[in-house]
């Protein structure tokens, strides 16, 4: 499948950057150039800034049931292109085409809960305490134009989640997709526009992210700030945003611990973390980093998931039976490769991988690291990628104050055959989610986000409406 070139779609209209510029995008499976993305200057900005305001006040006042209907037409269209999407997010992305098709299915289950949760934002009617002839009424609103800072891992899953939500309670948005992975967002958005979605209720830019952030945030036109990414680009963004009081939803990085208790089952252990482990390549925000596994069967353990590691298929994810593709770009094969040695250098083996593969494309081994000591690179900064790392442990309290060590805490996962475990797990470990006995499981309608540095508010269930909703008092006196 040829791979186009993707424009910006400001007002309705797909167009080219008003200076021409654009940047190159690259096949992370053989490194070489596929196509090109343009390049948004301050001019496109403006009039991104304008539409995105006046598609806000068409959209405001469009009845939630119309609201809905283009929305679900948007998910059916995203199913029925779902094949063709998936063969443009696998060559600009390098995840199988599965993966890729899988994602953009997701897409179209998300927009439609989030359609029909749109239907469904009420105020109430308090009774006054004083004076019963005083109605007080709480008023849902839509906060106004967003702006959305996406990244390239989830390029259709991490724009979805936040523009559903957002366009289900009335509000437009302004997103800034990745320039590394433009094609299958834009694709997304086109299932909008071709659904009748009114001019300006959905802009998308590409360009310097940090220009693009330092303009959209301050402007007076933005009411509300959303971002998924690293957790020091998030803590950036939403100083900024503080600094000009606009409203924020901050889903960053994670470094999700795997406590495997003394009665797990093991094989159920190996065979979910290892799905949740190697997909997309690890590069995955809530992906099982650190594993904790007990003292008496970290051997079985470690073994096992060699194995399950040994029998991925590695290679390009357009060619029909891979199950673990490239990195997406270059800087996670560096990244890959000095957590590797740095690991190695405090004194963990490594068990499994290790190296690059060959010297085309983003290829990395699945690697797998034992005893590896706390003070290690990996076991302290996200690796995003397919390296677990194993230590062991040998109460489960300790477990616990190592999953809460760190600053992060978005996604946990433990895996025990005692619901006294479970639930003292489910307690105590500090994250956003948690998982036990299975892989992780998000949907639509549960909340998605994480807490400590992992950021603030939620892209999932009712909390990810509220994000989007001004709650205003008004008190009307019968008179
Ligand atoms: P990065 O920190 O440079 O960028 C992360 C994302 O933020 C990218 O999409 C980038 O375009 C965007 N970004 C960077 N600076 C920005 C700015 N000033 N304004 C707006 N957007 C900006 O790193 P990277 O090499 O692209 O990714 C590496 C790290 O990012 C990973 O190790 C991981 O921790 C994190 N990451 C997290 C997620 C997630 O799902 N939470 C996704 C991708 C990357």
């Amino acid at each position: 499948m040829t791979y186009p070139n993707t424009q910006l779609f400001i007002d309705g209209e797909w167009q080219d950057a008003a200076e021409g510029r654009s940047l190159a995008v690259f096949n992370p499976a053989t490194g070489k150039e596929i196509g090109r993305v343009a390049h948004a200057s301050t001019a496109d900005l403006d009039r991104a800034l304008a539409a995105a305001q006046k598609g806000f006040e068409k959209w405001r006042d469009t009845p939630a049931a119309d609201r809905n209907k283009i929305m679900r037409k948007a998910a059916g269209l995203m199913r029925e292109r779902a094949g063709a999407i998936a063969a443009l997010l696998t060559q600009e992305q390098g995840k199988p085409l599965a993966e890729a098709k899988g994602e953009a299915m997701a897409a179209a289950d998300i927009i439609e809960w989030f359609a029909d949760e749109g239907m469904r934002v009420y105020g109430r009617i308090v009774p006054s305490r004083g004076n019963l002839a005083a109605r007080q009424m709480v008023l849902k609103d839509p906060v106004g134009p967003v702006a959305a800072f996406t990244p390239w891992n989830f390029p259709i899953n991490q724009v979805v989640r936040k523009m559903a939500a957002a366009l289900a309670t009335g509000c437009s948005m302004i997103v800034k997709a990745p320039e590394e992975t433009p094609a299958a967002p834009a694709e997304l958005i086109r299932a909008f526009a071709d659904a009748g979605l009114p001019a300006g209720v959905l802009g998308l830019v590409y360009g310097n992210p940090a220009e693009i952030s330092n303009y959209l945030i301050p402007h007076p036109v933005i009411r509300k700030v959303t971002f998924t990414g690293s957790t020091v680009v998030g803590k950036q963004l939403a100083a900024l945003a503080g600094k000009y009081m606009k409203r924020v939803t901050m889903e960053l990085g994670g470094h999700a611990p795997v406590i495997v208790a003394e009665d797990a089952d093991v094989a159920l252990a190996v065979k979910a973390a290892g799905a949740a482990k190697f997909r997309n390549a690890g590069q995955v925000c809530i992906s099982p980093t650190r594993f904790l596994v007990h003292e008496s069967i970290k051997n079985d353990f470690a073994a096992a998931l060699v194995k399950y590691a040994q029998a991925l298929k590695i290679g390009d994810g357009a060619v029909e039976g891979t199950t673990m593709g490239p990195l997406a770009n270059p800087r996670r094969v560096t990244a890959m490769a000095e957590f590797t040695q740095d690991a190695v250098k405090q004194g963990a083996s490594v068990a499994l991988g290790g190296e690059r593969i060959g010297n085309d494309g983003n290829f990395w081994q699945p690697t797998i690291l034992t005893d590896v000591p706390l003070q290690a690179r990996v076991f302290n900064d996200e690796p995003f990628g397919p390296m677990a790392a194993i230590r062991s442990f040998n109460t489960l309290d300790e477990a616990i104050s190592e999953a809460n060590r760190l600053p992060y805490g978005l996604a946990g996962y433990a895996f025990t055959k005692s619901l006294k475990n479970a639930d003292l797990l489910a307690r105590r470990v500090e994250v956003g989610m948690m998982w036990i006995n299975m892989p992780a499981m998000p949907s639509a309608e549960m909340p998605f986000g994480g807490l400590k540095d992992s950021g603030y508010g939620s892209e999932g269930g009712p909390e990810a409406m509220e994000t989007y909703l001004n709650s205003r008092s008004v008190t009307i006196m019968n008179v």
